[in-house]
C-alpha cells in the first residue's frame, strides 16, 4: 500500500510500504476514508533530523474496518469508525476516568511505535477501546466534521473544559489555527460570551467570527494583552484557551487571564517551564490541559455534528489525494491552508 513517510525537515514522501495487517489479537485494520495533516505534524516538518528510516505520519482518520483480531468483541468488519489520535484499551483506571491519552496500555498514532494514518490503511491497536463505531450511516457531507472528532474538535473542547468555560463568561482563544477555531466552536457551544480570538491571519479571523467569535485581537505581545483587557473591562478573561504551544503564547495567555481565571493549554509546549510563575501565582490563575482524550469526547460531541449544530469540518480548506500529501504539508507550513484533508 501507499503511505506518507517523513524523512526529515521539509521532506515528506509518499512510498510503497508493507500492507497494514493485524499484529495483536486485539487489533483492527481500517481502510482510511479520510485522514488529515495536523498542526502538530508541522513541528517535525520544521525540525526533524534527516538520516533515520523515516516516520509514518498521520494520527487523524475515519474509515471502514476491514478485519479484526480474534479477541476484538465490539468492533466488526464493515463498521464506519472514528480513529482518535491516541489508542487506548478502554479498560484501565485512566480510561475509566475519561483520560484515554494516559491509558496504561495506550500510545499515539504516527509515532515510531505505530504507523500513521496518512496511508491507504492503518493498523489500530486495542480496537475495542480505541475506535468509535458510528451508530448511523454518515452522509459524505458530514465526513469532514466527523474527522475533526479524531483530534482538533476534541482538542478544542478539551481546552474549553480545562479553561472551565461557563455560560455567559468571557473567553479568549490564543491561536487561529484549526484547534483554535475548534476552541471557538467549543466555547460558543458551552455558551461563553464574549469570545475573543487572538490571531493575525485575516482569513482565519473571518472564519473564527463565522464560527462564533465575537471579537478579534490581531496585535501581538503586550499590545494583544492590553487589547484583551480593554475588551473585558480591564480585568481579563475568565477562561483562556491556549492553542499554540510557544512560550510567547503562554506569556500572552497569562497576561490576558483575569484573577481567579483558568487557562486550558492544548498546544504541544515547545518550552521547558511554564513562564510568568509569579504573576500567575498572585492572580490565582489555574493552568491545566494536555493531550485531549478525544475518545472520551466523541459521544458528547457527535450528536451536535450529526444534527448540524456545530460544523467543525469547516476548518478544512484544502483536500489532497495521498500522492499530494507533500504539497499538503508545504501548504500548511506556508500558511496557505488552515488544515488539509487527505483523501487516499
Ligand atoms: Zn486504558
Amino acid at each position: 500500500m501507499k503511505a506518507a513517510v517523513m524523512h526529515g525537515a521539509g521532506d515528506v514522501r509518499v512510498e510503497r510500504v508493507p500492507d497494514a495487517r493485524l499484529v495483536e489479537s486485539t487489533d483492527a485494520v481500517v481502510t482510511v476514508a479520510r485522514a488529515a495533516i495536523c498542526g502538530s505534524d508541522l513541528w517535525p516538518y520544521k525540525d526533524m533530523a534527516a538520516g533515520g528510516s523515516g516516520r509514518r505520519m498521520g494520527h487523524e482518520a475515519i474509515g471502514v474496518v476491514e478485519s479484526v483480531g480474534k479477541d476484538v468483541r465490539k468492533i466488526r468488519p464493515g463498521d464506519f469508525v472514528i480513529m482518535p489520535f491516541a489508542f487506548s484499551d478502554g479498560t484501565c483506571a485512566f480510561c475509566h476516568e475519561g483520560l484515554h491519552t494516559s491509558c496504561l496500555h495506550g500510545g499515539f498514532f504516527g509515532t515510531d511505535d505505530v504507523p500513521g494514518a496518512q496511508a491507504e490503511a492503518v493498523r489500530v491497536p486495542h480496537a475495542d477501546g480505541t475506535l468509535f463505531a458510528l451508530p448511523v450511516h454518515a452522509d459524505d457531507a458530514l465526513w469532514p466534521s466527523l474527522l475533526t472528532l479524531s483530534d482538533v474538535m476534541g482538542t478544542g473542547h478539551h481546552a474549553a473544559r480545562a479553561a472551565r468555560v461557563k455560560t455567559g463568561q468571557s473567553v479568549a482563544v490564543v491561536g487561529d489555527g484549526a484547534v483554535g477555531l475548534c476552541g471557538v466552536i467549543a466555547a460558543r457551544r458551552l455558551g461563553a460570551e464574549p469570545i475573543i480570538v487572538v490571531g493575525h491571519h485575516t482569513d482565519r479571523i473571518a472564519l473564527a467570527k463565522e464560527l462564533g467569535a465575537t471579537a478579534a485581537v490581531s496585535e501581538q505581545g503586550t499590545a494583544a494583552i492590553d487589547h484583551v483587557r480593554a475588551l473585558t473591562g480591564g480585568l481579563g478573561v475568565h477562561s483562556l484557551l491556549e492553542c499554540v504551544g510557544t512560550e510567547q503564547a503562554m506569556i500572552d495567555a497569562i497576561g490576558m487571564t483575569r484573577a481567579g481565571g483558568a487557562i486550558g493549554r492544548v498546544g504541544v509546549p515547545h518550552y521547558h517551564a511554564i513562564p510568568e510563575a509569579a504573576p500567575a501565582f498572585y492572580a490565582n490563575i489555574s493552568i491545566g490541559g494536555g493531550p485531549a482524550p478525544a475518545r472520551a469526547y466523541i459521544e458528547e460531541l457527535l450528536p451536535d455534528v450529526l444534527e448540524g449544530r456545530i460544523q467543525p469540518g469547516r476548518v478544512f480548506d484544502r483536500v489532497v489525494g495521498l500522492g499530494e500529501v507533500p504539497e499538503g504539508y508545504h501548504a500548511m507550513n506556508a500558511r496557505q491552508a488552515i488544515k488539509v484533508m487527505v483523501r487516499p
